[in-house]
């Protein structure tokens, strides 16, 4: 049903899976866009206010589609981290308003600010889309969507995520308290910006954490909008602080900072080594990671091969390829490989790039000349080492970081745009002959985030399934994200799960109160 609403607006999207599908927007329901309307919020959002950089610098955030600057942001760096953290510990003190409020209370803060995401979703997802340069219709019905229903789903578990009572050996009564870890700090990424903020603050503010939190340099602005609400949701002064700023300055200083209890980032693998070692060589903070993949998507010849070719095509291209689990190491059986590549490449070659704020395009600009130049870069890398370039290639615009879908045919294990993470709309289609080797292959990477398997035998998706090393996998189907079930890496994908009540787990401490029960009452 709900793929025809989306068929509705715009024929093409009807190809697309779930996200879209999922969304409860018809055409009709999703408002214009206005993107000339103003930035509001470009500061640094400590204890309620809005500040400058201690330093005063600033820097420019980009809109991808012209190469032009929206505006100036207030750069946060250690300085201004410090700040942020010290405001963090004052609402975390006890007997704070924070940390005297009622669990359920915890709740309805949060649901507040759902409503209030929900009143400006339409701003929100025109500043998204202006930012990141992704299709406003995915900002309004994809992100915007699992934003609000990320945060309802934490504000759901604030009071129900309690401990247990222990049959301890002896005369005692034994019990567990599930307490908050402190000041958490948060590193998120440019790719999904609100989403990711949600996935991060749903959990910690649930769980009564406070929070100093990072946004991606590239696409800061939205997250500052929210933080506004935050701020008229009722959340107390200190209890989430956002930093803007860059990577090794403003970053650097949350991964390395003593009094920052737990760190949670998403990122590239890199940088995720980076953080490790910086809460190694400082507090041994807690950390949890998600980080890259290389995922697999095997298409065994029984699969449906219309439903295979496209979902493996929204598997690589949604987002503009820049999904950490993007299935980017397409595996096809050989009696299927020729029809299925021929078909892929008509798809993507179909594919409609261009202003993302036009409803009937599929796909924006990267996010920025660093990618658009990295993804060109890796296109010439598969050229060279003998992949068979099948479409695409090139810049597809004049101006702004338009990428056209690009597919390669003939790409072998070794090849750098099989190993390596493109993070862009360039497609890697590998050939196979058994179950058996497919297993070994997909699994032959650094990574392990995700995978998948189009197959109408059960018994074999039941077996790849339980093969593969991957912290996710979809079978007949893919990306589909839901607030309820959990997401990360096996292997260099990461550490730890974001979303469902695995992702309470990283933001709570389990305190154990043992009381003598004494066997006589005199
Ligand atoms: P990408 O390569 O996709 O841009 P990054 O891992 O570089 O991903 O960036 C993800 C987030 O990590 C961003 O907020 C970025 O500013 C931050 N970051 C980058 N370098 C560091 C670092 N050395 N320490 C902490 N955070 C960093």
């Amino acid at each position: 049903m709900l793929r025809t609403v989306v068929g509705n607006f715009c024929s093409r999207f009807s190809r697309l899976s779930y996200p879209i599908q999922a969304s409860r927007f018809s055409a009709a329901a999703i408002p214009a866009p206005n993107p000339q309307q103003d930035v509001q919020y470009n500061k640094i959002f400590i204890n309620n206010e809005w500040h400058d950089a201690i330093s005063k610098k600033t820097f420019p955030t980009v809109n991808p589609s012209t190469g032009e600057v929206i505006c100036q942001v207030a750069e946060g760096d250690k300085a201004d981290v410090d700040k942020a953290v010290k405001a963090a510990q004052e609402a975390f003190k006890l007997g704070s308003p924070w940390r005297r409020m009622d669990a359920s209370d915890r709740g309805v803060l949060l649901n507040r600010l759902a409503d209030l995401i929900e009143r400006d979703r339409t701003y929100l997802a025109t500043l998204e889309t202006l930012d990141n340069g992704k299709p406003y219709t995915i900002s309004y019905a994809v992100d915007l969507e699992l934003v609000v229903k990320c945060l309802r789903y934490y504000a759901g578990w604030a009071d129900k995520w309690h401990g247990k009572t222990i049959p301890i050996d002896g005369d005692y009564f034994c019990y567990t308290r599930h307490e908050p870890v402190g000041v958490c700090g948060q590193i998120i990424p440019w790719n999904f910006p609100l989403l990711m903020q949600a996935w991060k603050l749903g959990p910690a503010l649930a769980t009564g954490n406070v929070v100093v939190m990072k946004v991606a340099e590239q696409t800061p602005l939205t997250a500052l909008h929210v933080a506004s609400l935050i701020k008229e949701a009722g959340f107390p002064p200190g209890v989430v602080n956002i930093v803007p700023g860059m990577g090794p300055t403003a970053g650097a200083a949350i991964a390395s900072h003593m009094k920052v209890d737990k760190v949670a980032f998403t990122g590239s693998t890199e940088v995720g080594h980076l953080i490790q070692q910086a809460a190694g060589s400082s507090n041994l903070k807690k950390v949890t990671l998600e980080l890259g993949g290389k995922s697999p998507n095997i298409i065994l010849s029984d699969a449906d091969l219309d439903w295979a070719v496209q979902q493996s095509h929204f598997a690589l291209f949604f987002n503009q390829g820049q999904c950490c689990c993007a299935g980017s190491r397409t595996y096809v059986q050989e009696s299927v490989y020729s029809e299925f590549l021929e078909r892929s490449v008509e798809r993507a070659k179909d594919r409609i790039v261009g202003n993302p704020f036009d409803f009937k395009t599929e796909q924006g600009p990267q996010v920025d000349e660093e990618q658009f130049k990295k993804i060109l870069g890796y296109i010439n890398t598969g050229k060279k080492e003998g992949a068979k370039l099948l479409c695409g290639g090139g810049a597809a615009a004049d101006r702004g970081y338009f990428i056209q879908p690009t597919v390669f045919g003939d790409v072998k294990d070794d090849m750098t745009i099989a190993r390596e993470e493109i993070f862009g709309p360039v497609m890697q289609i590998l050939k196979f002959k058994s179950i058996e080797e497919v297993v070994e292959r997909a699994n032959d990477s650094k990574y392990g985030l995700a995978a998948s398997i189009f197959t109408t035998d059960i018994d074999k998706a039941n077996y790849i399934s339980q093969a593969l090393r991957a912290g996710t996998v979809w079978i007949n189907c893919y990306d589909v994200f839901g607030a309820q079930a959990p997401f990360g890496g096996y292997k260099a994908s990461g550490n730890g799960r974001e979303l469902g009540e695995y992702g309470l787990e990283a933001y709570t401490e389990i305190k154990t109160v043992t009381t003598k029960i004494p066997q006589k009452n005199s």
